[in-house]
This record gives C-alpha cells, structure tokens and sequence, in this order.
C-alpha cells in the first residue's frame, strides 16, 4: 500500500520535541536567517501543540505521536518553500483581533497595525460610518469595529475570496460589518454606497521597480492583487479613493492611507491638491513614511 510504504521510509530518531524542534531549527537556518527560523518554528509548535518556548523549557521528555510528528514534519517541508508560516497554521493577530488567513489574503502588517491604532487614538466620536477599501482578511474593519464606539463599519473589496474570509473573521470576532464587492477603479460601481465619516485603506502599493527587492515569500504566496499596483502609476488606487472620496466622504470626514514609503511626499500632495486640509504624513516604527491622514475641506 502506497501509504503503508510512505510511513516507512519515515525514520524518527526521537519523537522527544526538544530534539525535533533542535532538529528542525538547524534544517531551517539554511532557509531563514537563525533568530526567524527560531521564531517562524516556536509559533509552529504552538500553534500546533500549544506548547509555549517556556513550555518546552519545563517539559524537555515531552514527546509527540507518530501523527503529531508527521503534521510537524509537512510543515517545516512547507517553511523550506518559503511558506509564510501563517498560512500554514492559517491564523494570525492583529491588535486585539485573532484572524483566519489563507492565500486569497495578504497576511496583515504591523504596520498596518500602527495605522488602526492611530485611528482609534484619534476618532472618538460615537457611531461613526467607516469604510475600508480593500479590506482583504477584514483586519482594518474588524479591528476598528471592535475598537471605535458603536462604529458602523463597511468593508469592500474586489475579490470574492478576501470577502468570504473577512465575513468569516467577523462572525468570530461577534462584531457586524458589511461587506460589499465592488473594483474601485471602475467609479461607476460603488454608487450604492452612502456617505461615510471616515475613509481608510491599504491598497496595493508596491511597483514593478520594488517587486525586485521584495522576499520570496512574499511573492511567491501572497495574492499579488492585493500587493501590486497594475502598471507603473503607484498612485492608481490612492487617486481612484479619492475620486470617490469626493462623493462618499462627508465634509469634515477623514481619510486615512497606508502608503509604501517612497510615496508619502506623493500622496501628501496629493490630498491637498485636492482641498483636504491637516494634510499629516506618519513613520512607522522602522521610521519610513508609511501613513497619510487628512480631513475633507
Ligand atoms: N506592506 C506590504 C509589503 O511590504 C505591502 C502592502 C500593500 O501593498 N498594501 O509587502
């Protein structure tokens, strides 16, 4: 039997996970570099066996089943083709959100992370109408309809696949969004929308030019709709936001951008080309412009 046959050619040495873990780090550090192949296989382990750092510390006789050992075993197959560990334990966190991920989205920032923060630092006010363009996974939407006072929060995007894993996330964060399908550079279609005080989006902002620069994982995994700006104009999807920005944003209502970093000064200017006013341009934590805030004139 095919599967009898395989299970043979599989030769544990130790089933304790202190070797196994020992073990499959050295494999990894001819993939990743050391400190992340530590980190990349104690998220793993966790995830898999709920055994923490400290944990295995505590418990160096634990030992896994011959199943258990075969699930660790595809997966850090999986770590060597680069990929991203998330999609392998298909979860990951964001603020105070937990999230289901998979391939049809990317796997959320940090950085995006710094932006929704600084959202609910800022916008106090009670019931306020958010929408998020392009809300892949939902963790913008999810997060600011956890964290903003009785917000009412819309999330949109042009892929199916994002939409059905953000409405999955909602349900299992117990928050109510509505989500809608619509491809925001074609202006016609996103009519049925109303009027919301808050604008917020990540859009695809990386550039032919970058994608050089950009690591395996990355490309190789993550949904390049989501990453990609459709031919050399970086600032496709901000000027398209905008365009219905000036229909679906009330006056005195704020839009706020991630941007990649060599765009800041870009969108900036944008927005004040376009009237808005407390035009602000924010670092991220490794100190590269990252996000544009500013309010509808
Ligand atoms: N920040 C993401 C990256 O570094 C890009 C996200 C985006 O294009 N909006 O890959």
């Amino acid at each position: 039997m095919l599967f009898r046959s395989y299970f043979a050619v599989m030769q544990w040495k130790s089933n304790k996970l202190t070797y196994l873990k020992k073990q499959y780090a050295d494999e990894l550090y001819e993939f990743y570099e050391k400190g992340e192949a530590n980190t990349i296989l104690s998220i793993l382990i966790k995830s898999f066996f709920g055994f923490s750092r400290i944990d295995i510390a505590l418990n160096p006789d634990f030992r896994l089943s011959e199943s258990e050992m075969l699930k660790l075993h595809f997966a850090v197959k999986e770590l060597k083709n680069y990929k991203p560990v998330q999609y392998i334990i298909k979860k990951t966190d964001f603020l105070n959100v937990r999230l289901m991920v998979n391939e049809s989205v990317l796997i959320p920032r940090p950085e995006t992370e710094e932006m929704v923060s600084l959202i609910i630092d800022r916008d106090k006010e009670e019931g306020l109408h958010v929408l998020d363009i392009g809300t892949g996974s939902g963790c913008i939407a999810i997060a600011l309809a956890k964290n903003l006072k009785n917000p009412e929060v819309w999330g949109a995007d042009i892929s199916a696949g994002a939409l059905s894993t953000a409405s999955k996330n909602a349900f299992f964060n117990e928050v109510m969004i509505h989500l809608s399908e619509f491809d925001i550079l074609k202006p016609t279609e996103p009519k049925a929308l109303g009027e919301f005080d808050i604008i917020v989006s990540n859009p695809p902002y990386v550039t032919g030019s970058d994608k050089v620069l950009m690591k395996e994982n990355v490309i190789r995994f993550e949904p390049h709709e989501a990453l990609f700006v459709p031919g050399d104009d970086a600032l496709l999807f901000y000027r398209a936001i905008l365009y219905f920005a000036g229909e679906h944003l009330v006056k005195n209502g704020r839009i706020y951008f991630e941007v990649n970093e060599l765009y800041g000064e870009k969108v900036t200017g944008l927005l004040s080309s376009q009237g808005y006013t407390s035009v602000e341009l924010f670092k991220d934590i490794n100190g590269k412009n990252r996000f544009v805030s500013g309010v509808k004139g």
